[in-house]
């Protein structure tokens, strides 16, 4: 069995993100694999036609919303030791990008939650099973209890 090469870390600053990271970071050590880590930003609708626009149109937020994404990303870089070069922001939906940049990358094992604060009670969210359904490589769903 080969050891893992590159380890894709992904964090939805979520309270939890911290343990996965930690889980991530062990395993990357024991492997001596790289580590990377990528955050999606939602490109939720912000309008709905049904109610009305909820935000008006004018305002877009992605892009503070992808620079706060890059400094979260940066404190957590700097913390597990991953260089900047592989801190990764992508725009879409997460459980598509985090497959697609995983294959693009040539990663090896993927390490997501078990769900997030939305998917409490859930015993696997939709983001991770959806990941276990569709990349091409190992995933570790990291068992988050509340
Ligand atoms: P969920 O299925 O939404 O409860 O999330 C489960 C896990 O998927 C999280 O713990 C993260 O590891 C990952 N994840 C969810 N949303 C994102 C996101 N926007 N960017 C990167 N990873 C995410």
């Amino acid at each position: 069995m080969q050891a893992y090469q590159h380890i894709l870390l992904a964090t939805d600053f979520s309270e939890h993100a911290t343990l996965v990271a930690d889980r991530a970071k062990d395993l990357a050590t024991r492997y001596q694999a790289k580590l990377s880590v990528l955050h999606v930003v939602d490109n939720l609708p912000i309008t709905d036609s049904t109610y009305g626009p909820i935000i008006p149109f004018d305002i877009d937020i992605t892009e503070q919303l992808i620079s706060a994404s890059k400094e979260r990303l940066a404190q957590i870089g700097e913390r597990l030791g991953i260089p900047e070069d592989r801190r990764w922001v992508e725009v879409g939906s997460p459980k598509a990008e985090i497959v697609r940049v995983a294959e693009l990358e040539q990663v090896d094992l993927i390490v997501v939650g078990s769900h997030s604060r939305k998917g409490l009670g859930i015993l696997l969210g939709s983001t991770a099973s959806s990941v276990i359904l569709h990349a091409k490589c190992d995933v570790l769903a990291v068992r988050l209890l509340e």
